[in-house]
Formats: structure tokens, C-alpha cells, sequence
């Protein structure tokens, strides 16, 4: 599954091939084979506050993960349980992923940053058997295990407790040596809630296949990594599909080592600071996180940056962003485009002359994607319609968790709706407009949220906007937008008279927010996305 480098991405997409071994498991590929021939390679590496980061060699993620997958099978955890990891960016969190994938079990990756409600919901959907966490973890848990009879085993990594296994305690003293269970591409491997943002998360389920489905579009949005001195780090939760699938796994599977860092709210210092310092080559950041980034002023004679590439996805990056990125980190940030349920499907390259700013990308070799409509056919170039892909295509989830209802609708034949509205133009290039629920519908027209809030964040007085649709009774809608101010700016009618001035002028006359609300931060999912639905609840309670 690996890319043979090809002169241009015509002749990648269409020489490409998937093949994926009958016998592929996660744990072996980005564990185990590497163990086998470079013990001494270093696979992690933790930055500290303090300078002093420590490292993890793929000899000792393998010896150490088939302890742990052997003291799990003593435990009673057998093929198909569900093994909860509540765990920031460490070493332990890998470890765990590693042995759970050798057992053929399922992990279940968690963001510490979810309260005790939404973890409870995601443990007792799952009916998850076992739960690897921290004491920050444990803290969370005291209210809801008693809710949760599945539940059976807690460990955690700051050592034991009442109740509680100690995670080194499990290792020490071990062989280090596990057969890995049978396991095949379509075995499950692992479950990942969506976000939340459009309603109640699903489980999507994932075969081992999943990692495998994730090379290529990797590679291309980092250009043909691995090459020598690569190191990747993202501020993403390994929780979130975009910090395990778009950074973590693909990059160990290809013998890239990966930059931890300890969780805190996104800090654009200190990510310039983890860079510099961990000289971090690739980088994983989500559009809202690059925009964080622009408060630091002249970021390449500030920091000792050694970045060759940047990828991008989870929301929108939109052109502004994306010529910031250019102009102040020096490299053109490749935008890529998934789901939890179906993952890195399109991507720029810009190493391959596949690059606009505003686009996402193209179809990555390997999968197909298409803009079709209700019935599935597909559109031509130019009309917006639902974003689908097409199956089979190993990248694509299983199902979701207890749910056959919700994984039926989501597709139409064979094309795996993804919910968003996109167009394609004559070169394929895809272009985002909104979910379809983030849609604006007002005096008859049908206005995408994405454009207008990348207008909105090149006003230089704008940090972050979110636009929606306000109910109205003239104009069924109205565009309104939520704005978060640089430092140095003071909310006023003047500036929002500006800003609604800005809009006007650059796009078409019906898309300007007649509403701009200034507020001193958006709503976000634990993976940084704005969740645009709270502003719309918002606006409708507020009209009631
Ligand atoms: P839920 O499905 O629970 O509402 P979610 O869709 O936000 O949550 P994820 O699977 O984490 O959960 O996110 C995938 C979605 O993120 C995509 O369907 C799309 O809406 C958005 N997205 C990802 N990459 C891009 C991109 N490059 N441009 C625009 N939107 C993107
Ligand atoms: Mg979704």
C-alpha cells in the first residue's frame, strides 16, 4: 500500500493498487516488524516543559506491549471486548494500543477533556470491559462506574489503588513474548465516536485495514514521507481520528518517529516551542489550531524551525489560512478531507503541483469520491451536491456500534454518503461548502457557512468567525456571524458596520452576515471544531 513516487498524481492514482496482506494487524505493523529488524529505532519521543524528553525505541514498544496484551489475556479480555484508553499523548497510551490490537480486541481511544456525561455515554454504548487510564481519568470515573456493570477492570498509569490495576505492575517481570492473534484486514480493531458535532456521536467501527487505508493520502500530504530525519507531531488528541489516524499509526507503521506532548488547551507558543525544539519535520494541525498560530508574530526568526510539511483537515482551511501558512511558516500547507467513519480521502499535494488555496484537494490513489445527488448519481463538475465515496475501500468503517439503522442510511448503492456538500471543478478538485445541516437557506438561496467565515478571518481585526443561519420570518434564515477579535481590538458597532462592509465587498451581496455578534470564544469539540449547532440553539432560545 505503500506509493511508488510517480513524476505527477495522474499516474499515482492511476497506477495504484491496494495490497493489503490477509494476515495485516495494526499492532505487528507499527510494532513488531520494526522491533524485528531495528530494535534500537527510536518510535516516540515526549517533549517535557523542562527539557528533559525521553524516548521510546520500537524494540521496547513491542516487548512491553506483548506484556501488557499477555497480562490482559490473564485478566479475561478476550478477541472483540472493548478496551477503553482514557489517556493523554505518552508513552503508555501507545503501549496499550499496541497490545490491544496483538490480542485482537478493540480499543476504544477516549479524550480526557470529555466530561463525566459524554464519557459515560461512550463506556456504556461500547460496554466497554476494561478501561486503561491516569489519576486525572480516575478522578472522572469515581461518579459514573457504578453506572457502568460492563465495566470490570481499571488500570491505571500512575499505579495501583483501590480497585485499580497498576499498569507497570502488569508489564514488569514479563517474557515480552505474544503470539499475535489471528487477524485479517477486516478483523475490528478499533472504535472512534465521531465528534458530536452535528448530534449525538456514533461508534464507528474499524478493521485493521483502516491503517492501511491511510498510507497513501499520508504520504502525499507529507510529501512521500518517510524521508531521512522525518518526525511528526500534532496537537491532536490520539483520541480524536485526526491525532491517532492522520498522525500517530500511519506514521510508526512507516518508521517515522512521533513527538508527545503532554495535553493542554492549544497553546500557539508552545506548539512553535515543540517544533523548534523536538525538531518536528511534519505536522499534523487542524485549520482552527493554524489560526491560533497567527497571534504569534514572525514565527520562522522567532522559532528554530526545521518543518518541511504541514497537513491539514477536520474543518475547513479555507484561502486565507492557507496563504498565511505560506507566507509565514514558508510551506504550503496541504489540506486533506475525511471522517471519522471514512478518513483521508482527499488531500492536496503540493509536491505534485496539486495545490489551491480554497480547495481541499483530490481524490487520493486508492479511493474513489464522487459529488452526487439524493438518488446517487453522480454530478458533473461545477454542482454541489453530497460528497460521497465509494466502497469497498479499506479506509472505510465497518459500521456503526449497535446501530445497523444509522450505518444503512449512510449510504445510497454504493456511495458512502459523508454528509457534507462539496463541489468538484473541471481538474477535480474538490471544493468544501458546508455539512449539509450547517447550510444556510435565506431569500431562496442556499449559502455555505466555509466561505463566509474564511472572508470573515481576513478582516486583520478577526481571529475565528462562525457563521449560521438565524431563523427569520422574512427571509427564512439570515446570515449571522460570531466573531472572536485579535488582541488589540475592541468590539463596537463601528467594527462590526467594517466587518459586515468586508464581506459584502469581496463576496456576493445575499452571503454578508446582517448579523455580527462579537464573543470572547467559540464552541469546540474536544478536537477544536465549532460546533455550530450550540450557536444555533442559541439563536432559536433566544427567539422564543
Ligand atoms: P458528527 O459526525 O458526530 O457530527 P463530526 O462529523 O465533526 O461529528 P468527525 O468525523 O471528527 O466528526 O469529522 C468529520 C467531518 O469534519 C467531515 O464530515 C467534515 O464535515 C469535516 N471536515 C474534515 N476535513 C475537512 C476539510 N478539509 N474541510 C472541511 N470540512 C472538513
Ligand atoms: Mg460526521
Amino acid at each position: 500500500m505503500l506509493l511508488e513516487p510517480r513524476e505527477t498524481f495522474e499516474a499515482l492514482r492511476r497506477e495504484f493498487r491496494w495490497k493489503i496482506p490477509n494476515d495485516f494487524n495494526i499492532g505487528r505493523v507499527v510494532a513488531d516488524d520494526w522491533a524485528a529488524k531495528h530494535p534500537e529505532r527510536v518510535c516516540l519521543q515526549h517533549f517535557s516543559p523542562d527539557g528533559r524528553h525521553l524516548s521510546m525505541t520500537y524494540g521496547e514498544l513491542s516487548s512491553q506491549s506483548s506484556a501488557l496484551a499477555e497480562a490482559l489475556t490473564e485478566l479475561g479480555v478476550f478477541r472483540g471486548d472493548r478496551v477503553a484508553l482514557l489517556m493523554p499523548q505518552c508513552f503508555e497510551t501507545f503501549i496499550a494500543h499496541v497490545a490491544i490490537y496483538k490480542m485482537g480486541a478493540i480499543t476504544l481511544p477516549l479524550a480526557l477533556l470529555f466530561g463525566e456525561e459524554a464519557l459515560e455515554y461512550r463506556l456504556r454504548d461500547a460496554g466497554a470491559r476494561v478501561i486503561v487510564t491516569n489519576s486525572f481519568g480516575l478522578q472522572r470515573l469515581k461518579a459514573i462506574k457504578a453506572r457502568l456493570p460492563a465495566l470490570q477492570t481499571v488500570i491505571s498509569v500512575d499505579g495501583p489503588g483501590p480497585d485499580v490495576i497498576g499498569f507497570r505492575s502488569m508489564i514488569e517481570g514479563r517474557s515480552g513474548m505474544f503470539d499475535i492473534v489471528e487477524s485479517g484486514p477486516d478483523t475490528p480493531a478499533l472504535m472512534i465516536y465521531t465528534s458530536g458535532t452535528t448530534g449525538p456521536p456514533k461508534g464507528a467501527l474499524h478493521g485493521h485495514r483502516v491503517l492501511a487505508g491511510h498510507i497513501p493520502g499520508f504520504q502525499l500530504a507529507h510529501d512521500f514521507l518517510p524521508q531521512p530525519d522525518d518526525k511528526i507531531w500534532t496537537p491532536s488528541d490520539w483520541a480524536w481520528a485526526g491525532g491517532l489516524l492522520n498522525a500517530l499509526l500511519p506514521a510508526l507503521m512507516l518508521g517515522v518517529p512521533v513527538v508527545s506532548s503532554p495535553a493542554q488547551k492549544f497553546d500557539p507558543h508552545m506548539a512553535f516551542r515543540i517544533m523548534a525544539e523536538m525538531k518536528v519535520r511534519n505536522a499534523f494541525i487542524p485549520p482552527t489550531a493554524l489560526r491560533l498560530l497567527k497571534s504569534v508574530e514572525k514565527p520562522r526568526e522567532a522559532y528554530d524551525l526545521v518543518l518541511r510539511s504541514i497537513g491539514s483537515a477536520g474543518e475547513s482551511l479555507g484561502r486565507e489560512t492557507y496563504e498565511w501558512v505560506k507566507t509565514a511558516l514558508g510551506i504550503v500547507p496541504n489540506e486533506f478531507y475525511g471522517q471519522t467513519e471514512c478518513n483521508f480521502v482527499l488531500s492536496s499535494a503540493a509536491h505534485l503541483g496539486i495545490s489551491k488555496g480554497g480547495f481541499i484537494g483530490k481524490a487520493v490513489p486508492g479511493h474513489e469520491v464522487a459529488i452526487i445527488d439524493a438518488e446517487g448519481r453522480e454530478l458533473p463538475a461545477g454542482e454541489t451536491g453530497q460528497v460521497a465515496i465509494k466502497r469497498p475501500d479499506p479506509v472505510m468503517f465497518l459500521g456503526y456500534w449497535n446501530n445497523d439503522k444509522a450505518t444503512a442510511e449512510k449510504f445510497v448503492g454504493d456511495w458512502m454518503k459523508t454528509g457534507d456538500l462539496g463541489r468538484q471543478d473541471e481538474e477535480g478538485y474538490v471544493q468544501f461548502f458546508g455539512r449539509d445541516d450547517d447550510v444556510i437557506t435565506s431569500s431562496g438561496y442556499r449559502i455555505g457557512p466555509a466561505e463566509i467565515e474564511d472572508c470573515l478571518i481576513g478582516h486583520p481585526a478577526v481571529r475565528l468567525a462562525a457563521v449560521i443561519g438565524k431563523p427569520d420570518v422574512l427571509r427564512t434564515e439570515i446570515v449571522k456571524a460570531f466573531v472572536v477579535l485579535q488582541d488589540g481590538y475592541t468590539a463596537q458597532p463601528a467594527l462590526s458596520a467594517e466587518i459586515r462592509d468586508w464581506v459584502k465587498n469581496r463576496l456576493s451581496m445575499h452571503e454578508y452576515p446582517r448579523e455580527v455578534e462579537f464573543v470572547t470564544e467559540l464552541p469546540l469539540t474536544t478536537s477544536g471544531k465549532v460546533i455550530r449547532r450550540l450557536l444555533r440553539d442559541q439563536e432559536i432560545a433566544k427567539a422564543s
